[in-house]
């Protein structure tokens, strides 16, 4: 097992056969750099030790990623890529140091194809870029992460990122069609195409999709493309608990006869926490919960009976107020509310951890009442929002101020895990397992499961250079 995570350290060998391979300009070994490009946005003091790689590299092409690859593969250098760094798992934090790939550089829209609707891109393209592209073609790219005006395209296919938008159009690999990847000994290949069906040999364009960058690195995507909604209109719909408000998530679809862009939740304390952060009224915050209800339409006329009966239905389902978002303003001051719950998180307390749990969605409410009951056990606080669509809950704990706060939320994961395993749910919904959640992959999935991935990891990689330390556990 140790022969697997032996590794060269960098030198100044090995930093002047990067510079011939990619120019000096695209390879740095500055501190300061080298220590901003060594975390993500799980909270550094989430983790005992730190981590931090030994070179930046920033290719400009696939040619020179193959390069670095090659180099990296023959003096058993580990890589890891990284996007933007919004990532919430520690997955571009280079556990063993070596490389850290940037993709900031290969941040190209290569082309929009309006004939096979698809756009193709490099890895370093905002998300937001793309569709912001998309929609000055009157085409709409679903992808949709919250963090979609800083997160990179690139980071968002490594890990199948959700957001929004998955209830109606599915999650980031859904968007995917075919991507160029870079293997671990630097081969340049295609999977996929620009193909609506392929069933010709194994999927891993969805295999790559989510493998959060332990199986080959990601250097153009071919993505889908759809037709813009000309309307959309955003409904806060105010309840006195959370699970009046749940238990209304699945007549919207069922009742109201349509699937919803999205369906967001918020609890009481992520409103209040957030009009504490903004310093301003934000709708809805003397609610015990609201949703979030975005509905799109061609037909503006369509678009409004669909809100009416919505607007009504909750009114039906013990909503005490429903507030309408159809103007630029109303409607980002509603998403902004909503978006802005991580940030004033972090603003306001240093030692938590955001879990992204994802449960059936008529077991919302039980995963709500465990949290709230493992946290009061220990007089903890805790802030819950999240997908209500997909069933998926970023409950964040807030630790204690005391030096064992560690040791108290590692039992805390725990008691709130059994239980969700119990329910049918699981540990990661969008976010991945990266560094931070690997220790929990146990309780998850079966031993003949672990293995297959471990099997997989070295099919892929046989060296285990490409962002090592991730996803499994190798000394269980
Ligand atoms: C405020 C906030 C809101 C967020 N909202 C959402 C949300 O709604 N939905 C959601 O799913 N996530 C969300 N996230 C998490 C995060 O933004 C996503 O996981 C995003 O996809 C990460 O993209 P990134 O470019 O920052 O990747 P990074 O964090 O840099 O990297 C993420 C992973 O991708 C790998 N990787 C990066 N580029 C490549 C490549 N080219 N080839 C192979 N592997 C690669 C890295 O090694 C790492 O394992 C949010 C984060 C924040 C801070």
């Amino acid at each position: 097992m140790d022969s697997l995570f032996t590794y060269r350290k960098i030198d100044e060998k090995i930093i002047s056969l990067l510079r011939s391979a990619i120019g000096d300009g695209n390879v740095s070994s500055d501190d300061e750099k080298l220590i901003s490009f060594s975390h993500d946005e799980v909270p550094s003091s989430s983790y005992k030790g730190h981590y931090k790689a030994e070179a930046l590299v920033f290719p400009e092409s696939s040619n020179h990623v193959s390069e670095i690859m090659k180099i990296a593969s023959e003096n058993r250098i580990p890589v890891t890529p990284r996007g933007a760094g919004t990532g919430l798992s520690g997955g571009a934090l280079p556990a063993f140091g070596g490389i850290v790939m940037s993709f900031e550089k290969m941040n190209r829209i290569i082309e929009l194809d309006e004939k096979n609707l698809t756009v193709t891109v490099e890895p370093g393209v905002v998300t937001s870029e793309i569709s912001k592209l998309a929609a000055r073609h009157d085409l709409l790219y679903a992808g949709d992460p919250c963090s979609g005006d800083a997160s990179f395209i690139g980071g968002n296919i490594a890990e199948n990122a959700g957001g929004n938008k998955v209830i109606k159009y599915g999650a980031t690999g859904a968007q995917v069609l075919a991507l160029e990847v870079v293997l671990a000994d630097g081969t340049v290949t295609w999977f996929g195409g620009k193909r609506r069906k392929d069933v010709t040999g194994l999927d891993f364009t969805h295999l790559i999709a989510g493998s959060e960058g332990i199986l080959a690195i990601i250097t153009k995507a071919v993505l889908k493309l759809l037709p813009l909604p000309r309307h959309s209109v955003d409904l806060l719909a105010a309840f006195p608990d959370p699970e009046t408000a749940i238990a209304f998530v699945p007549q919207i679809i069922k009742k109201g006869g349509i699937i919803p862009a999205s369906i967001e939740f918020m609890d009481k304390k992520a409103l209040e926490l957030v009009e504490k952060y903004l310093n301003n009224p934000v709708p809805a915050s003397d609610a015990g919960a609201a949703l979030i209800i975005q509905l799109e339409e061609n037909d503006h006329d369509v678009l409004e009976r669909q809100y009416e009966k919505i607007g009504a239905l909750s009114k039906e389902h013990g909503a005490s107020e429903v507030y309408v978002a159809d103007t630029r303003s109303t409607k980002d001051r509603i998403w902004q509310t909503r978006k802005a719950i991580p940030e004033a998180t972090s603003f306001f307390y240093d030692r938590y951890t955001k879990e992204d749990l994802v449960v059936p969605i008529d077991r919302v409410p039980d995963l709500l009442a465990k949290i709230k009951e493992v946290c009061l056990e220990r007089n903890l606080q805790w802030v819950a929002y999240g997908h209500a669509g997909d069933g998926n809950m970023h409950c964040t704990v807030i630790g204690p101020d005391t030096e064992d706060w560690h040791e108290i939320l590692l039992i805390v994961q725990k008691k709130i895990y059994s239980a969700v395993i119990e329910m049918g749910g699981t540990l990661s919904g969008e976010h991945g397992i990266g560094f931070k959640r690997k220790g929990f992959m146990k309780l998850f999935l079966d031993k003949k499961h672990l293995e297959l991935i471990k099997s997989v990891k070295l099919a892929f990689d046989p060296g285990n250079i490409l962002n090592p330390g991730k996803i499994v556990d190798w000394n269980e």
